[in-house]
């Protein structure tokens, strides 16, 4: 085992061995002219072994063996692989390891598919820690987020060494809308026999009326994009009338409701772009609030979900209380679990070309870049342009 060396790792609150992987691509060619097939292999190389630690304000860091810091940002270089070509996972699995054990002594295949999907699962819960975070702050941005992690669909992956199949965090608030209650109690009825709207108690405006004749337009399929069916609204909006459920489970109905209802509408299937552009009027304070409340609760429900694989063990060697962690992955949500946003999170670097996240003080504006390099980069490369601007004058 490395001794460590650096005396901010003598605040290291976890460790996380594992060794490298060999990532290999078959190609099959089908036909004559058409794409051919890729296929992707891996295989564990126990012959070298990996070592990662995780120390406050230096983030998960992979340690060489003679206890240096080998590769100090593992978590901002893998997040910012769904942007990246497959050769550079194939580089980052080269040199972490796979995110979830592999067995060694023979190729197991695996779908680069599901790994990008899972990759950027992580991905979006960072940018959704940083955006909720920062002091000043992108409200639509923190809806693409949120509405993006609480509807991602479950991905499943499970490598031949591993006991139970891995999935991806799922939302129980799904389970509700997806079984919504379109119909109307009879205390509701009541209601449009002496009024023509419903009265919701509703968590952020206090109490609301919803009117009877355009909660039927929404039963029946009306949309509020005209020639798209939204069936995620007349879900929320079946939630909106009649849910009886927590506290946060309302507080999600209501903010969708009345973001889709009065702000804008949302494409699920196209990257959740406003059909319109958005009425930002309409998007008022005590709306931003509540989806604050909500986004650190998406978060909070992707980073447990993702904490199964740790477990606490004692080290009797040491005498001290220490954590046994599964896989690579694991120990990513396991790193943004202990990041405290209020002081440091994670970036995009401004470089186009590296696009990594690096970790940074909170109240800090200044740093845009990752390393000096990318800082280098972009302002030889902006020289450059304008040297070339002059010359062609
Ligand atoms: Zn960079």
């Amino acid at each position: 085992m490395p001794q460590i060396k650096e005396n901010f790792f003598e605040s290291i609150l976890f460790r996380f061995e594992s060794c490298s992987c060999d990532c290999v691509e078959d190609i099959v060619h089908v036909a004559p002219g058409e794409e051919p097939n890729r296929q992707y292999k891996l295989q564990a190389i126990p012959m070298k072994p990996l070592v990662f630690a995780y120390a406050a304000k230096k983030g998960l860091v992979r340690i060489a063996p003679n206890g240096t810091i080998e590769e100090s940002n593992i978590l901002g270089n893998l997040i910012s692989l769904p942007n990246k070509p497959m050769k550079e996972m194939a580089k980052f699995i080269e040199e972490n390891g796979f995110l979830f054990p592999i067995r060694a002594g023979g190729y197991e295949k695996f779908d680069a598919t599901e790994v990008y999907y899972i990759i950027n699962r992580l991905r979006l819960t960072v940018e959704l820690m940083t955006a909720a975070n920062e002091i000043h702050k992108d409200y639509q941005k923190i809806v693409k987020l949120t509405l993006s992690l609480l509807f991602a669909g479950d991905v499943k992956i499970k490598t031949d060494v591993m006991e139970k199949e891995y999935m991806t965090c799922h939302h129980p608030y799904m389970d509700i809308l997806r079984t919504a209650d379109f119909g109307v109690s009879y205390a509701r009825k009541q209601e449009e026999f002496n009024a023509d709207y419903y009265v919701v108690n509703d968590s952020i405006f206090g109490t609301y009326k919803l009117d009877t004749q355009e909660y039927n337009d929404i039963k029946g399929g009306y949309s509020i994009e005209p020639g798209f069916r939204d069936p995620a609204f007349r879900g929320v909006a079946a939630l909106y009338l009649n849910l009886d459920g927590t506290p946060m489970e309302r507080k999600i109905t209501d903010f969708m409701f009345h973001y889709f209802h009065e702000v804008g509408m949302v494409d699920f299937s196209n990257g959740m772009n406003y059909f319109s552009v958005p009425k930002e009027e309409n998007f008022t304070n005590k709306m931003k609030e509540v989806l604050l409340e909500i986004a650190n609760f998406i978060v909070g429900e992707e980073i447990n979900a993702n904490l199964d694989g740790i477990h606490p063990v004692y080290d009797a060697e040491k005498m001290m209380p220490s954590w046994k962690v599964d896989s690579l992955l694991c120990a990513a949500y396991f790193s943004i679990f202990y990041l405290k946003p209020d002081l440091e999170l994670y970036r995009p670097c401004d470089n186009p070309k590296c696009g990594k996240y690096f970790l940074v003080r909170t109240t800090t504006t200044k740093i845009r870049f990752c390393s000096t390099e990318c800082c280098n980069c972009v302002t030889q490369a902006r020289y450059r342009k304008k040297k070339r601007e002059k010359e062609s004058e």
